[in-house]
């Protein structure tokens, strides 16, 4: 397993997590966003 440090982690890659990244990149904040899905999905509000 692979050992990651970060000061900021993002669970989620939809709409609330890709805008928190957004605004965390926006003002220079380090982080990191994690999505258990590897790709985009055609409906919204993904719960599994
Ligand atoms: C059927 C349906 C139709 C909708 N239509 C509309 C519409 O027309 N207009 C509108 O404005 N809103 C609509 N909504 C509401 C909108 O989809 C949600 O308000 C919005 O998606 C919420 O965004 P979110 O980022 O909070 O959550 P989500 O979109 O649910 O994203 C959460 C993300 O976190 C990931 N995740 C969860 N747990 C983990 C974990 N442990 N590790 C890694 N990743 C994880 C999930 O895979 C997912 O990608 C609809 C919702 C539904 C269910």
């Amino acid at each position: 397993m692979r050992h990651v440090e970060t000061p900021v982690l993002v669970v989620g890659g939809s709409l609330v997590g890709l805008s928190t990244s957004l605004f965390l990149a926006h003002h220079g904040v380090e982080h990191l966003v994690v999505e258990r899905h590897p790709g985009t999905a055609i409906h919204p509000a993904r719960r599994s």
